[in-house]
């Protein structure tokens, strides 16, 4: 009779494992979730052959009584979910009643336990082959769960053959150790691969969540990549009158890293997102994160992050698939626009820190002092005379102070440098008639001329736009006409309207003749006729990856601005200190509006890497 009922429960088992245990990086999200659940402080994950051989998840959490360990290895039990009405509601990281008889099902398994508040001397090992339950025995083991999953899908050849090859496997692995690190900094975790140490991250004892993240993302990757803190608090609106009985408000809160605007990569894959700590997937998530950055991120590049939403678990829908970590927002669109609203706040306060606001210091156009000097010697540098004028909010006798270290005082509670334009900068020269060089307290600073003009005249133009709905113009003195192929001038005729509004004055002037009698202010072309030709050639080139016929307004200013810089002479002396004046001034200064750096630091720090001064 027992019998009879285990071997049904077996191919149950099995079935429900085809769901369940997708590959060895499921088995490792199952136990060290199981492990999580168990309150367990350290978790050490040990895996073979990309956990094809061999997947160990050792913990120092609860343990379990004998019952339990027989208990846990039945179908359908589980200590979550009392009641069917649970799932509509889980807080927890998902319901996984079926994991644990599942993997035992399709592998050579073994648990060993002990329970940390039990009276028992010692623990328990069962040992499960492909489901059966081969022995029950007492261990002497410690405190906490070990469970060994060896030779995964050794009974199900068919699925065996469908795992990847090793570095795959692992890689899958260590992407789901990397959102579990992240979600829990209070637990430390190892990682051991092949028999070698990957990873060893101690247990962040910090009790601020940001300061925890950041300790944790530093011990995970080191210090690489700048990063910006989030830390939002929004309302996801009420309902209309219509749903009654949804609650009328909610809470939806955002925090953790993103990458300083310039930070991206080419693939999603150090995106890291989790609702209510639990890592998930969504494409709304992913566009809003997209439409935070706006101009910071290069196209087709991808935000690096760190972000934790928090909402009202009724607010979401779980998917209930183990394996799948997608989720959907009952109040979709509200929840894409607060998260777009934290990215961008964020951003901006990147570069406008409350706290430093009547701090920043402008840009000294001063001869820098070799170091170690203590009177900085005057030199001329004929192309960029000195400041003739003091700098707005400078006072003027600062100018021929000797370089004090930018005022960090006010910054004690951030934990992060300030921005770049925040700290004196001091004009060094310019090379290759593009990139300006600058020097700081901290180190190297190089301007790309180009897309820092193109930032500043970006901005402009949009705010123009945004206060007068048309952007000032000039009148040609000399109107031109302009004539195309007749598929481009199809094309411009779409553009036209944003075009006019952005203070480009084209009109139509016959089949494929346009006559051109205006141009933005800043455009200082000298010949209007190649300005606009050379427009067409890069709106085109656009509109062709985007695949519609009207570009967007911001599409559009984007490349005017782009090929207002290219037309434009050469910035010099003056106009340079206006330049980083103006970027200082702008919302985003430290990218392009495609999303390309302005600004390209080098510290101290990685000059002495760079040339063996230090390690
Ligand atoms: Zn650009």
């Amino acid at each position: 009779m027992n019998r009879i009922r285990l071997l049904s429960e077996q191919v149950a088992n099995q079935i429900a494992a085809g769901e369940v245990v997708e590959r060895p990086a499921s088995v490792v999200k199952e136990l060290v979730e199981n492990s999580l659940d168990a309150q367990a402080a350290r978790i050490t994950v040990e895996i073979q052959a990309g956990g094809r051989s061999l997947v160990r998840v050792a913990d120092d959490g609860a343990g379990m009584g004998r019952d339990d360990a027989l208990l846990c290895l039945e179908r359908h039990a589980t200590s979550k979910i009392q009641r069917a009405e649970d799932l509509s509601s889980i807080a927890t990281m998902g319901f996984r009643g079926e994991a644990l008889p599942s993997i035992a099902s399709v592998s050579r398994f073994c648990l060993t336990t002990r329970e940390r508040e039990g009276d028992s001397p010692e623990g328990t090992e069962v040992v499960v082959n492909g489901g059966k339950i081969a022995a029950v025995k007492a261990s002497g083991s410690a405190l906490g769960t070990s469970i060994e999953v060896r030779q995964l899908f050794f009974n199900l050849p068919a699925r065996r053959k469908f795992l990847r090859s090793e570095e795959t496997e692992s890689a899958h692995i260590q992407h789901y150790l990397t959102l579990a690190a992240l979600a829990h900094p209070a637990v430390a975790f190892e990682f051991i691969k092949d028999g070698r140490m990957a990873w060893q991250l101690p247990a962040v004892k910090v009790n601020d969540r940001l300061a925890a993240l950041r300790e944790r993302l530093r011990a995970l990757r080191g210090a690489e990549d700048k990063l910006v803190d989030v830390d939002f608090s929004g309302v996801l609106p009420a309902y209309g009158q219509e749903e009654e009985t949804k609650p009328a408000e909610s809470r939806f809160a955002v925090w953790g890293f993103i990458g300083a605007p310039g930070v991206s990569r080419a693939t999603r894959e150090e995106q890291h997102v989790f609702v209510n700590r639990r890592p998930v997937e969504n494409r709304g998530v992913n566009y809003a994160l997209l439409e935070g950055y706006h101009t910071a991120l290069m196209k087709g590049r991808y935000p690096v992050c760190s972000l934790f939403i928090e909402i009202d678990p009724a607010e979401v829908d779980v998917n209930i698939h183990p394996a799948k970590r997608e989720i959907k927002f009952h109040r979709e669109k509200a929840a894409r626009q607060l998260l777009t609203q934290a990215v961008r706040e964020a951003l901006l306060a990147f570069h406008n820190p409350p706290m430093v606001k009547t701090a920043a210091p402008p840009l000294r156009l001063e001869p820098s002092a070799p170091p170690g000097e203590t009177a900085p010697v005057p030199m001329e540098l004929p192309e960029f005379p000195k400041l003739s004028k003091p700098l707005a909010n400078w006072p003027s006798p600062a100018l021929v102070e000797p370089i004090a270290p930018a005022p960090v005082t006010s910054l004690a509670k951030v934990e992060s440098p300030p921005g770049l334009l925040h700290v004196p900068l001091r004009l060094v020269g310019v090379i290759g008639r593009l990139y300006v060089v600058l020097e700081s307290d901290r180190g190297l600073v190089l301007l790309d001329q180009h897309a820092a003009h193109e930032r500043v005249l970006f901005e402009q133009m949009m705010r123009r736009l945004e206060e007068n709905a048309v952007a000032p113009s000039q009148r040609l003195l000399l109107p031109e006409t302009v004539e195309l192929p007749a598929r481009d001038a199809d094309f411009l005729r779409g553009q036209l309207p944003a075009l006019t509004r952005l203070g480009v004055g084209l009109s139509e002037f016959g089949e494929r003749t346009f006559l051109l009698d205006a141009l933005p202010p800043f455009v200082r072309a000298r010949e209007p006729r190649r300005f606009v030709m050379g427009l067409v050639d890069e709106l085109k080139a656009v509109g062709q990856s985007v695949n519609t016929l009207r570009l967007g307004e911001l599409v559009v200013a984007k490349t005017v601005c782009r090929h207002a810089v290219k037309a434009n002479d050469l910035l010099a002396g003056p106009e340079l200190e206006n330049l980083v004046e103006d970027l200082r001034r702008c919302a985003m200064p430290y990218t392009c509006p495609h999303g390309r750096p302005t600004l390209i630091e080098m510290n101290f720090r990685e000059l002495e890497r760079k040339f063996g001064r230090s390690q």
